[in-house]
């Protein structure tokens, strides 16, 4: 069953065109990696889906609702983690917990006292003397011990430390393993590779790619690195061929990968390190300019020798338009970024 399904979206600020005709789904159950460079489209896709903004054009079906008409009692089956925390200043951590649970009914006491004792948050200070850190603390804590079917984080874990960010993993995979669903965006992608079952990747306002990070991997070059008693010139069919001594790295199609392992045996091995792509190269090689959909798919182009260029992974190129107008429904509850902000 579809949680999120999501046909066409747009959405422009003024001139600028945020989203231009997104498609997405997501199922009952998954932890879902959002994930795209700065001004790629995610803060915008998921004010649409909270109900916060107005969409210009497509379809959006939020939990069987529509987001904007059906906002009130769509809320009340949704958790949500904005990427900008600002909790009322004069309030300790402890009522903002409560305030923002009590919003999708009583908050379970016991699962309240868990998560403050799991995250190590200390909830009687005022909010205003919260770090950071603290202060995302207070929201996730607050969106973690509500009963909701489906959560919506928007770099939830920003300003937390790696063994809070731990915590926060394992709570997550808690909630899946329950049937709930899992919206995800991060810009920390070794977080969404642990964690999520399938990824979409946006990019100036479009999907680049989606699916599940294994079939992604699995239809993507194989990164090598190895190292030869004799010095290797080249080898046949790979790509982003270098050499440094006798050590050499490239990327191969999986069709070409026996082919080439085999050419290196003649210059003596001596190691060899074979893995697939991490979700960095895939999502550096959508970003890359090429305009190719995957990180080296089999066939996107040509094999080559020599650094990477444009177009091949380890290069960025990024544009993102900037302009002001735009409207929203709401402010957020507890920070998100301004209404009708310019950025
Ligand atoms: P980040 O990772 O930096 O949060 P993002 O992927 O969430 O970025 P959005 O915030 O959705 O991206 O922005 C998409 C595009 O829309 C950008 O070009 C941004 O400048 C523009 N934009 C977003 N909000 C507004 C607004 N309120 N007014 C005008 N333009 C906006």
């Amino acid at each position: 069953m579809s949680v999120i399904e999501v046909k066409g979206l747009t959405k422009s600020y003024g001139k600028t065109r945020a989203l231009c005709g997104i498609d997405l789904s997501v199922k009952q159950g998954e932890i879902h990696g959002f994930i795209g460079m700065n001004g790629a489209g995610k803060t915008t896709a998921i004010r649409i889906l909270l109900g916060l903004l107005r969409k210009d054009g497509g379809e959006v079906n939020l939990l069987g609702g529509d987001p904007f008409r059906d906002c009130v009692e769509l809320h009340k089956r949704i958790a949500y983690v904005p990427s900008e925390i600002n909790p009322w200043a004069n309030l300790t951590g402890g009522e903002v917990i409560d305030l923002l649970s009590r919003l999708r009914g009583k908050p379970d006491a016991k699962r309240r006292a868990e998560m403050i004792d799991r995250f190590q948050f200390d909830p009687r200070k005022k909010c205003r003397g919260y770090s950071k850190g603290n202060r995302q603390k207070v929201v996730l804590i607050a969106a973690l011990i509500s009963d909701a079917e489906l959560y919506i984080l928007d770099e939830p874990t920003s300003g937390l430390d790696p063994l809070m960010e731990t915590v926060f993993q394992d709570c997550v995979r808690e909630l899946a393993a329950q049937g709930k669903t899992i919206f995800l965006s991060s810009h920390i992608l070794a977080e969404v590779e642990k964690l999520c079952d399938r990824v979409t990747i946006i990019k100036e306002g479009q999907i680049v790619e989606t699916g599940s990070l294994r079939e992604m991997k699995q239809l993507s070059r194989s990164i090598v690195h190895a190292e030869c008693v004799k010095p290797v010139k080249g080898i046949n069919g790979v790509y982003g061929f270098q050499c440094d001594g006798n050590k050499v790295s490239f990327s191969v199609d999986p069709s070409s990968l026996n082919a080439a392992i085999k050419e290196l045996t003649e210059y003596e091995m001596v190691s060899l390190h074979c893995a697939p792509p991490e979700l960095e190269d895939l999502f550096l090689h959508y970003y890359s300019g090429s305009g190719e959909s995957a990180g080296g798919k089999p066939g996107s182009d040509k094999p080559k020798s020599g650094a990477p260029k444009s177009g091949e992974p380890g290069s960025i190129e990024h544009r993102s338009g900037e302009s002001g107008g735009g409207e929203s429904r709401n402010g957020e509850s507890v920070g998100g970024k301004p209404r009708g902000e310019a950025r």
